[in-house]
């Protein structure tokens, strides 16, 4: 069934359809090998439209049909499915362990510095003269202002530096810089696969009734302090839509992370374990949003804003 051609069908969930997110959601967003150069572009500028055209030209003069099915694997140039380079669909389990896998914290280097700061104008402006880190002015040291920051505030390198040392956010506007690694315990796996069938209650992919389980395992272990923690296995399920296959990706970053999970005391058995940070639905029968399971309308909107809050966002995929 192709709901991209059907007309009495409400649209399948797609990127743009999330007005509330939409723009961030696509930004950075690249393509496998099957298309390049200008259409690349041409396809993310159409991407950022809403609604997005059912059939597209691309500047080659090739016609690209069922657009709106792109990021499910959908749409074909030519006749010839396009490859979104996320998303990948395989059958069999695939496994991230701990500490093999883990991603270091960021080292604040000149390298670092390059990447996430801009030279301030040669004029600052009124109010800005003085570096909000140490109140001083900046005399013949140039101010460097944050790429990420909508606002822009201006620093001395070195009193940036100190402080993303032991802070990765913005001084003045708290805005995420570079990795936040998290509590997560350092040794433990992440297997994901994808299965025949539906989760109940969950929206129904367009590619055919498929799903995700990502099963998390910790053994027992010490924590930093020497304080002995109980192990943990969980498993949660994502429907194989557009969202799921997002969340899945994002997952695997969070994971690598260690923000995934936390540590901390489950407040019913004061039991000292991995705890969730990230949500899951650990349900696969129709249980609703209070009981870990689906039906739950806001889940992924819900997910992508606690991953953000965690450093996470879309653009990591495409680092
Ligand atoms: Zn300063
Ligand atoms: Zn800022």
């Amino acid at each position: 069934m192709s709901v991209a051609s059907s007309s009495t069908q409400a649209p399948p969930p797609s990127l743009s359809s999330y007005s509330k997110h939409g723009q961030e959601l696509v930004k950075g967003m690249s393509f496998g090998q099957k298309i390049d150069g200008p259409n690349t572009e041409f396809l993310k500028a159409a991407i950022m439209d809403f609604p997005r055209p059912d059939n597209l030209v691309l500047p080659d003069g090739s016609k690209v049909t069922d657009f709106p099915l792109l990021e499910l694997g959908g749409a074909k140039r030519s006749g010839v499915p396009l490859v979104v380079s996320f998303a990948s669909i395989g059958s069999k389990h695939v496994t991230i362990v701990l500490p093999r896998d883990v991603e270091k914290q960021e080292c604040i280097d000149d390298d670092f510095m390059n990447r996430v700061t801009l030279p301030g104008p040669a004029t600052l402006p009124p109010g800005d003269a003085t570096c909000s880190i140490c109140m001083d002015d900046f005399e013949d040291d140039p101010p460097l202002c944050l790429k990420k920051c909508e606002t822009k505030h201006y620093w001395h390198k070195e009193c940036l530096k100190n402080w993303l040392n032991t802070k990765l956010t913005c001084p003045n506007c708290k805005i995420q810089i570079g990795k936040l690694i998290g509590r997560q315990p350092p040794n433990g796996s992440m297997r994901y696969q994808l299965h025949q069938g539906q989760i109940a209650g969950a929206k129904e992919g367009t590619t055919g009734k498929s799903y995700y389980s990502a099963s998390f395992q910790f053994p027992q272990g010490k924590d930093d302090d020497g304080t002995p923690y109980f192990g943990r296995s969980e498993t949660g399920y994502l429907q194989n839509t557009g969202e799921g296959r997002i969340l899945l990706e994002l997952f695997k970053v969070a994971f690598k992370r260690c923000i995934m999970f936390g540590l901390g005391i489950n407040m019913t058995h004061q039991v000292y374990k991995p705890t969730f940070n990230i949500h899951l639905k650990t349900n696969t029968y129709p249980s609703g949003a209070q009981c870990h399971g689906y039906p739950d309308e806001d889940y992924f909107l819900r997910t992508m804003e606690s991953l953000q809050e965690n450093g996470v966002t879309i653009e990591d995929l495409y680092r």
